[in-house]
C-alpha cells in the first residue's frame, strides 16, 4: 500500500489515521444538455471504530457518496475531482480490477434490502464459507466454522441448525443480520451501511442498529451510516453528516448537532421532528423542495428555502466552517462577517431539548 505523502493533508481532527479519507470529492454526469454536478467538493474522514451517519433528503447525494468510494457509480457519472484515501491509500484511480479485491476483504456493505447481498439459489452457509475463502486462506472446515461464530455473534439462533437454509427461509430482519455476518466476514476495516434498517419495522431496526455498532466498535471497523432518518442517526452515529443538493453542509457529533444545529436547513430538518410527548402543535415544514440537478441554485444552495437568507447567499457559496462543537457551511458562522440571524425566522430551531428522541 503508498501512504498519504504529507500529514498536511491529513485530517487535523482525527488523531489516528482515518479509515476512509474523503477530499474535495466531485461527482459529474455528462448529459446531452451539459453536465449535471451530483457531488461538489464534499470532504470528510471517519477513524477506526466511529460511524459516521451521513443524512439528507432524496436527492442530497448521500447514497452517490457511498457509491463514489465503492467505485459503483450509476453510469455515466464519473469522479470528476477529488481523492478518495482506504487507510492512506488511494483508491478513487484504482481500475476496476484492482478494485474488486477491496469490496468484501477491505469494505464491506450493507444495503437497504438484503437479497440484493444474498443469492437465492444458495444457502446461507454456502454464501458465508465462499465469502471467507475468498478472503481469508481458510480451509473448508476452518470457514464453516467461522461462518457458524458469525452466525452467533449476530444474533441467529441455533447457527448449526439454518446454515444450510435459504435466504427465503429467514424473515427479514435475520436476513438483515446475515448480511452483517457476510459484511463482516473477511473484517472489513471500512463498512458502508446504506439505508440498512429502512425496510425493517421499528423493533428489529433498534436490534440490527445496536447489533451493526457493537459489533464494529468490538473491531475497530468504521462505518459510514447513509440513512434519510435523523433517528436513526441519532441512536447510531457517533457524528453525523448532513448532506444538501450535493454538498455537504454541516458535520459534528451527533449530540451537539442534534442539540444546537448549526445550519438553518439543519435546524429545520430537528424541527420537523415529531417529539415522544405527541403535543398538538404542527410540525415544521421547510419551505420549498430540494433542487434538480440542473437547478442548483448559485451561492448557497439552500437560500431560495432559508428564512434567513441575504443578498449574500445568493451570491457567494459558503465553504465549511467552525460552527459550534463542528462545522457549517453557512455564512451564519463567518468568523470575519457573520450574516446576522433574521429576526421573526426563529421557527425553524428546534423546539425541544428532546427533538431527536423516538
Ligand atoms: Fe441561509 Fe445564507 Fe446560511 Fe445559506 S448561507 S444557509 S442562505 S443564511
Amino acid at each position: 500500500m503508498s501512504s498519504i505523502p504529507s500529514s498536511a493533508e491529513r485530517s487535523p481532527a482525527a488523531a489516528p489515521e482515518p479509515v476512509l479519507s474523503v477530499r474535495h470529492l466531485r461527482v459529474e454526469f455528462p448529459t446531452r444538455h451539459g453536465t449535471l454536478v451530483a457531488l461538489d467538493d464534499v470532504s470528510f474522514a471517519i477513524a477506526p471504530g466511529e460511524v459516521l451517519g451521513v443524512v439528507g433528503e432524496s436527492g442530497a447525494g448521500k447514497s452517490m457518496t457511498g457509491n463514489a468510494v465503492i467505485q459503483l457509480l450509476e453510469p455515466p457519472g464519473r469522479i470528476a475531482d477529488g481523492e478518495i484515501h482506504l487507510q492512506g491509500r488511494r483508491i478513487d484511480n484504482l481500475a476496476e480490477d484492482d478494485f474488486v479485491p477491496l469490496r468484501g476483504r477491505h469494505i464491506g456493505m450493507i444495503f437497504q434490502d438484503p437479497l440484493t447481498s444474498l443469492n437465492p439459489l444458495f444457502s446461507i452457509g454456502d454464501q458465508l464459507i465462499e465469502t471467507l475463502r475468498t478472503h481469508l486462506p481458510l480451509s473448508e472446515k476452518q470457514a464453516r466454522e467461522r461462518a457458524l461464530a458469525l452466525l452467533s455473534e449476530v444474533g441467529i439462533p441455533a447457527p448449526e441448525t439454518r446454515l444450510d437454509s435459504y435466504p427465503h427461509q429467514f424473515s427479514g430482519g435475520m436476513r438483515q443480520r446475515v448480511v452483517i455476518a457476510l459484511a463482516l466476514a473477511a473484517e472489513p476495516e471500512l463498512i458502508i451501511a446504506d439505508e440498512p434498517t429502512t425496510a425493517l419495522d421499528v423493533s428489529v431496526q433498534a436490534q440490527i442498529l445496536a447489533l451493526l455498532k457493537r459489533l464494529c466498535a468490538e473491531r475497530g471497523t468504521a462505518v459510514m451510516l447513509v440513512t434519510h432518518d435523523m433517528g436513526v442517526i441519532a441512536e447510531t452515529a457517533d457524528r453525523v453528516a448532513v448532506m444538501y443538493a450535493g454538498r455537504l453542509i454541516e458535520i459534528g457529533p451527533v449530540n451537539a448537532v442534534i442539540r444546537a444545529p448549526q445550519h438553518p436547513y439543519t435546524e429545520g430538518l430537528m424541527a420537523s421532528i415529531p417529539a415522544v410527548e405527541h403535543d398538538l402543535e404542527r410540525l415544521y415544514q421547510i419551505e420549498g423542495a430540494m433542487p434538480r440537478l440542473a437547478a442548483i441554485p448559485p451561492g448557497c444552495p439552500f437560500h431560495p428555502r432559508c428564512p434567513h437568507a441575504q443578498a449574500r447567499c445568493e451570491r457567494e457559496r459558503p465553504d465549511l466552517m467552525p460552527a459550534g462543537q463542528g462545522q457549517a457551511a453557512c455564512w451564519l458562522h463567518d468568523p470575519d462577517d457573520p450574516l446576522p440571524r433574521r429576526a421573526g425566522s426563529e421557527k425553524a430551531r428546534p423546539r425541544r431539548e428532546n427533538a431527536h428522541e423516538r
